[in-house]
């Protein structure tokens, strides 16, 4: 059992003797007795009717700040890279996850081996990947905790820093729509959401650029990547995508934006399905590069 009480505030003489009719500020006791949280106000019509305002919200503040730091007491924040308790201040990553994230710098070199990968199959105008995937690393973590577990707060957390490197280069300056490359419909039910779109979310938060959500569609339920190889991802997913109402982003600049990269067969045949639209440029953007 934790009891508490605030102390009481005014002059000591105001609690001394009540008499005076000077106004004294009442005493919440804070009890939590197993589940059970009471909560007493003693003395509250005695202040002035202006005062109420000022200590409903301080008495509704100092709630809020014990609440929040019992609950992280018993169940703190945990680093989504490390999964170590996180302190005070730090959001989603510790200062070390973030500090030691493989960042690739591919942001800034044009020919990238991302951009490597794509030459000679899709005319892209830039192409980049912000961190290089390793296996049982923090990245990969990360990635789980999105893909996997429901974590969209870390989705949308990584695309923001997603948004401020691609904010460092001028070959992503001119984007004018941001796009996800898109789930099936039955998969995106499953999972709930298309992490894909929360990672544009994050991204759009920085560049101040428009997400377009379900203009690209999956029309073919095409099977997991992972265990197939390069021709094999190529065949699987040619002609999955279609856009829907290709006059809306005709002449725009647009970034393809997924999670993970690695033969790029799916991002290429994103890419193709969007070129086929007058006047586009497409530039694509991953947050980790993976090694075949
Ligand atoms: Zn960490």
């Amino acid at each position: 059992m934790i009891a508490g009480s605030w102390p009481r505030l005014g002059t000591s003489a105001s609690f001394v003797s009540r008499s005076i009719r000077q106004p004294v500020l009442p005493v919440p006791k804070i009890t939590i007795s197993g589940m059970a949280l009471t909560f007493s106000l003693l003395s509250f019509s005695n202040l002035p009717f202006s005062a109420h305002f000022f200590y409903l919200y301080f008495m509704l503040s100092f709630l809020k700040r014990s609440s929040d730091s019992l609950l992280n007491l018993f169940f703190p924040d945990l680093c989504a890279g490390c999964n170590e308790p996180l302190s005070r201040g730090e959001e989603i990553l510790c200062i070390r996850c973030i500090f030691e994230l493989p960042e690739t710098g591919f942001h800034l070199l044009k020919d990238n081996p991302v951009a490597q990968i794509f030459t000679g199959r899709v005319p892209l105008s830039a192409a980049t990947a912000c961190y290089y995937f390793h296996k049982n690393a923090a990245i990969q973590h990360i990635i789980h905790r999105f893909k996997y577990h429901h974590r969209k707060d870390v989705a949308v957390y990584m695309g923001r820093k997603m948004g401020d490197m691609l904010r460092q280069s001028t070959d992503f300056s001119d984007v004018d729509t941001i796009i996800p490359i898109p789930l099936h419909a039955i998969k995106r039910q499953l999972r709930g959401y298309n992490q894909s779109d929360l990672l544009c979310k994050g991204i759009a938060e920085v560049m101040h650029v428009p997400v377009w959500y379900d203009g690209l569609r999956r029309v073919i339920p095409t099977e997991t990547q992972t265990k197939k190889s390069r021709p094999e991802r190529w065949q699987n997913v040619k002609d999955a995508f279609e856009v829907l109402h290709p006059e809306m982003i005709s002449g725009k600049h647009l970034l393809l934006v997924d999670d993970v990269v690695t033969t790029g067969a799916t991002l290429e045949a994103c890419a193709n399905v969007l070129l086929q639209i007058p006047r586009v440029k497409v530039s694509l953007v991953a947050l980790a590069k993976a090694d075949h």
